[in-house]
């Protein structure tokens, strides 16, 4: 048993032929799939796919970092009412990208905190999308610590020292993709070192997808290739990994 804890099948890369990459999804071992959202446009898409796969999908509900812009509070706003007004699971994705853009840094720690506190409110995990960011994240969260924040660092590309420092936040899971399978990948050595309880895998699809794929449309049943290549790594069964990183999971995410 798998769980894609980060993938985003709603979206158009795969409108042609998303029963068949469910179906693959499920013949690949996985039987559960976090979708976060990305912002106001992708909505509709992601809840469209949530109820055509209640058993097997969940959701997260949030603002994604790349897309906080001038007109950010008004997206929060419809973000929250949405996040509501269904069953969602966590409050995501959310955080900071400062390798794309740093002309709204202000405004996406804003929106990071906001929805840090809307998580709080309602005893959510949060899924932190964090690149070139990890201070000003954790600051954050040092700040709002007396709410209390947990959840999951997706497609974590810190170092054994920023492990630290997330261990010291509290309850916080650490997300691998396929990353980890690239030739000469530098996290490789830091994702053998990530605590077996705090380990979670994804596909993080359509992007980022692991060898042999690499370069090509991810899709959730790669997610069997990251979680093979972990256990060689660590020198465990296959067997053993999936059933702790799916344990995991649904601890994350009050399964
Ligand atoms: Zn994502």
């Amino acid at each position: 048993m798998l769980f894609d804890t980060h993938t985003h099948i709603y979206l158009p890369e795969f409108d042609d032929d998303r029963e068949a990459v469910v179906q693959r999804a499920v013949e690949a071992g996985v039987s559960r799939m976090m979708l976060p959202n990305v912002d106001v446009m992708t909505i509709d898409a992601l809840q469209a796919v949530l109820e055509a796969y209640p058993h097997l999908c969940i959701g997260a509900m949030g603002l994604h970092p790349t897309s906080v812009d001038d007109d950010y509070s008004s997206s929060l706003d419809i973000i929250e009412a949405r996040l509501d007004s269904s069953p969602y699971h966590a409050v995501g994705e959310i955080g900071i990208d400062l390798y794309w853009d740093k002309t709204f840094l202000k405004e996406q720690i804003d929106a990071f905190e906001m929805q840090v506190r809307w998580a709080a409110e309602r005893n959510m995990p949060i899924i932190i999308h964090c690149r070139e960011a990890f201070a000003p994240i954790v600051d954050v969260l040092r700040r709002l610590s007396y709410l209390t924040p947990r959840g999951v660092f997706h497609s974590f590309g810190g170092d054994a020292d920023d492990l630290a420092v997330i261990a010291d936040l509290g309850d916080f899971y650490i997300g691998v993709n396929g990353i980890v399978t690239f030739k000469n990948s530098s996290l490789r050595d830091m994702a053998m070192t990530i605590p077996l309880d705090r380990l979670v895998i994804e596909t993080d699809a359509p992007y980022l997808a692991p060898v042999p794929h690499r370069g090509r449309r991810n899709e959730p049943a790669y997610v069997r290739h990251t979680a093979e290549f972990m256990a060689l790594c660590r020198d465990m069964s296959v067997a053993e990994l999936e059933q702790t990183t799916y344990d995991n999971a649904c601890r994350l995410f009050g399964l």
